[in-house]
């Protein structure tokens, strides 16, 4: 898994919106420590959560399964560009046949942790490749994509959505992929936002 923060609003930007309900734009110390701490007070602790919306984010998300990926797009507060196996399926097209779990299937398939299981999947994605191979256009053969299939997304997501996110996808009841995520994306934060995320890994 692969996560690249791609572009972030700074900090200054919710302090202003912020500022605008009290007319106190005077007071902002340009995203330094006094609008900081005015964002985790406001935003956070009175809860006037809205006014985190205004802290946009947009991540390259990468080497994460088909899995990973329905359980992403049930969070609707986001926006997703999702690599479209209808136009990429074609890139199985000249492969030779697949037999085992090697570098070659890990190009398009996430392990699982479990050998049997990967072997299955192997067995899957050969599958594809002579449905491609007997000429069956990709809109059919997605339908045999296994969930362990490649893919990747860009993925926007403002401050406060992100935080719900984390929050429900750290916890020991998410599926582990998903909870690897919720660690990538955290470590892919501009250093100075993690401190309005770091208590949503406070539940475990
Ligand atoms: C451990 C775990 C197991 C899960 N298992 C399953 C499962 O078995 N089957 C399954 O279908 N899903 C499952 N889910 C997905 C879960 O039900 C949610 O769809 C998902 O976590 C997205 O959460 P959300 O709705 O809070 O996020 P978002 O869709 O991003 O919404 C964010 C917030 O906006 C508000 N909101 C959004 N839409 C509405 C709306 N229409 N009406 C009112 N308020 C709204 C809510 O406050 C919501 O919390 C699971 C989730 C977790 C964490």
């Amino acid at each position: 898994m692969r996560v690249t923060l791609l572009h972030f609003t700074p900090l200054e930007v919710c302090a202003h919106a912020i500022r605008t309900c009290w007319q106190s734009y005077d007071k902002s110390d340009k995203g330094g420590e006094i609008d900081r701490s005015l964002i985790e007070r406001v935003g956070n602790h009175n809860r006037h959560s809205s006014t985190l919306e205004h802290l946009f984010y947009t991540f390259y998300i990468q080497e994460i399964s088909r899995l990973l990926l329905q359980e992403l797009a049930r969070h609707r507060i986001a926006s997703l560009s999702v690599k479209s196996t209808r136009y990429t399926l074609k890139e199985l097209k000249d492969e030779t046949p697949f037999d085992q779990f090697d570098s070659r299937a890990q190009k398009y398939l996430i392990p699982s942790g479990d050998e049997t299981v990967d072997r299955m999947s192997v067995k899957a994605l050969d599958n594809l490749r002579i449905l491609l191979e007997k000429g069956i256009s990709n809109d059919r053969v997605k339908y045999a994509l296994p969930e362990s299939y490649k893919t990747e997304l860009t993925w926007s997501v403002n401050a406060r959505s992100l935080q719900n996110f984390l929050t429900l996808r750290s916890k020991s009841s998410a599926h582990f992929e998903i909870r690897n995520l919720t660690s990538a994306v955290y470590e892919a934060l501009p250093h100075d936002h993690k401190y309005l995320f770091s208590k949503c890994f406070a539940e475990k």
